[in-house]
């Protein structure tokens, strides 16, 4: 089990590092803090990692890094790999072409050590307790909520089960508190 230290110390240490980047037409050794690259943690709770690319920040979900300090060199380190793959990619490929999670973005995250997979999956980390959650009063599907929502949802196995795929207020996701 590792502490935020142990994270902030491995974001830092990712964007020092050089990594090779092979193109077509070339091999680049390139770190994204020689690329002005910084670290910030934020409050999101729904994004793991985010990459911004005239900001020229790499932003970590202080709450979910929290809820995942015992995988910190699995998913949290993949992760900050994923976020400088996009950083690489746009400083290779270009905005147009480097944007986004395409096989520009897929190539450099495999180069790097990232599994180059989109995002990561709900059910590889820890998640944040959330303040509400949706549940489907028929077949017991809950999904957390972190904000109160204002429009109505319906329960999507039960609409496609017994409404041919259609919405229906019968199947409404009813929001509680947890
Ligand atoms: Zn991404
Ligand atoms: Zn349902």
């Amino acid at each position: 089990m590792g502490t935020i230290q142990d994270v902030k110390k491995l974001v830092n240490e990712l964007i020092d590092t050089k990594f090779t980047i092979k193109t077509y037409f070339s091999s680049i050794e390139m770190s994204a803090r020689d690329l002005g690259y910084s670290f910030e943690f934020d409050n999101t709770k729904n994004t793991f990692g985010r990459c911004f690319y005239i900001a020229k920040k790499i932003k970590l979900s202080l709450p979910l890094c929290s809820e995942n300090l015992d995988k910190i060199h699995t998913n949290i380190k993949n992760t900050i790999l994923h976020e400088l793959a996009h950083a690489f990619s746009v400083e290779v490929h270009g905005m147009r072409n480097g944007r986004g999670h395409g096989s520009n973005w897929k190539t450099i995250a495999r180069q790097i050590g990232c599994s180059g997979e989109r995002c990561f999956k709900a059910s590889e980390v820890n998640l944040p307790k959330s303040k509400y959650a949706l549940i489907c009063n028929s077949c017991g599907y809950s999904t957390p909520r972190h904000r109160k929502i204002s429009s109505t949802y319906a329960c999507t196995d039960c609409c496609n089960k017994h409404n041919n795929g259609r919405f229906t207020r019968e199947y409404a996701l009813q929001l509680v508190v947890n």
